[in-house]
């Protein structure tokens, strides 16, 4: 039986359907095939992964974070409410391309606390060189439209944009448009590592350092390429930790519209043949020596060993690792990515010092967070337990053990 609780398992990525009515040029799934409803996850899937967040629920008092993801999870947005209703999920959000959200869908958002994160790339020409639908028709309108309602829903939402080389030059102007349509937050993320060159780099270099003055000026905006960076340089060095990259396969699964479970969503597939599947929930197991193989196979990379940008770095996608030969090859373009983003982060912070930004802001809860791990870490290791603490736990283990005969 699946307890995803007890494999660590805090999130999951969800595929509510593998139809989308967009054709990005850039997408490693794309399907469109937006009326087509043998697209959608299936009616025993869904039921299954019901059963699944209502046994995490009981098991923990909490909610499974559950991510709808597709193609466009909006073009089955029937199975989203559906799924969100018969399971009274609190914890849930989605990575939307915005064509497909309406005013009237407000309220549901709100009343039952779920997310938009907004796949959006800039600019209306950084936006519609990628993002279009099939014939390359532009997207921008519908999208611009649809942001406006996930900012209604969520004024904190992150606009996510994907950097190309034939766009990079325009990420100053980008940043610029995401901000104008009200965003506050922004993810930059470069992909299709093989094809960029120096000369992209320095271009990406170039407009971070635009992007400086931006964020003097705005110095509530939230930039993720800078915020990764500053949090690396305020972390403790973990050269000789086993990695855990981006928390795929470790404390995240995803599964596809038919079931099958992955480490995350780029792993997503109907077909159980590709690499590291790891079961499916009809069967109701996952394979756990195979996901532990999984986990057991990330090693510090070589050339990670002694750089100075581990604390920032998470070597990038383990997808794209598999890509280039193996779960632990890491793209040069990672490392470009990394160097050249703490290269301005560092001009950023220096620029920032003194003042109540974001970053500091965002760094003061992250050292809390820290200090008051360290704190509890240190109470179970050294403090031996009061007589008032002991007669709690004793008490709450009776509890417990009555509540768990009951419903054996
Ligand atoms: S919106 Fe997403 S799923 Fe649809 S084509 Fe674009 S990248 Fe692919
Ligand atoms: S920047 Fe490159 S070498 Fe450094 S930790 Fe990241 S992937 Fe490894």
């Amino acid at each position: 039986m699946i307890d995803l609780h007890r494999l660590g398992i805090r999130h999951v990525d969800l595929d509510m359907t593998n139809a989308c009515n967009f054709q990005c040029r850039y997408c490693y799934h794309s399907n469109n095939l937006v009326g087509d409803p043998s697209q959608h996850i299936l009616p025993e899937v869904k039921g299954k992964m019901e059963e699944l967040i209502m046994r995490f629920k009981k098991n923990t008092s909490k909610d499974l974070n559950i991510a709808f993801f597709g193609g466009e999870p909006m073009v089955n947005f029937k199975g989203i409410v559906s799924m969100v209703e018969r399971t009274g999920l609190r914890n849930w959000g989605m990575t939307s391309n915005l064509s497909l959200l309406r005013e009237e869908m407000i309220p549901f958002f709100r009343e039952n606390h779920g997310s938009v994160h907004c796949s959006i790339d800039g600019c209306q020409e950084a936006h519609d060189m990628y993002r279009v639908k099939a014939g390359g028709a532009s997207t921008w309108n519908e999208v611009a439209r649809g942001a406006m309602i996930a900012l209604k829903i969520n004024p904190n939402c992150t606009a996510r944009a994907t950097l190309m080389p034939n766009n990079i030059g325009l990420l100053y102007k980008s940043v610029i448009a995401l901000k104008d349509l009200g965003f506050t937050k922004a993810a930059l993320m470069t992909v299709n590592e093989e094809t960029w060159t120096k000369a992209h780099w320095d271009i990406y270099e170039q407009e971070l350092i635009k992007l400086v003055d931006f964020n003097v000026k705005n110095p509530g905006f939230y930039i993720k390429n800078f915020y990764d960076s500053i949090r690396g340089m305020n972390t403790p060095k973990t050269h000789n930790k086993q990695p855990k990259r981006c928390g795929a396969g470790f404390s995240m699964l995803a599964v596809s519209t038919n079931g099958n479970v992955w480490p995350c969503h780029r792993f997503t597939s109907t077909d159980n043949t590709k690499p590291w599947y790891l079961g499916n929930i009809l069967e109701d197991k996952i394979d756990i020596a195979k996901l532990k193989e999984y986990q057991n196979s990330f090693v510090i990379p070589e050339k990670c060993k002694s750089c100075e940008l581990i604390s920032s770095c998470n070597m990038g996608c383990p997808n794209v690792s598999l890509n280039l030969g193996g779960l632990n090859e890491v793209s040069q373009a990672q490392c470009d990515y990394m160097e050249r983003s703490s290269k301005v982060a560092k001009i950023l912070m220096k620029r920032l010092s003194g003042t109540n930004n974001i970053y500091s802001k965002m760094m003061r809860g992250h050292r809390n967070q820290h200090r008051n791990r360290g704190r509890m870490k240190q109470r179970t290791n050294n403090k031996p337990r009061s007589q008032k603490v002991k007669n709690r736990i004793v008490k709450f283990n009776s509890i417990a053990g009555e509540f768990l005969s009951r419903n054996n």
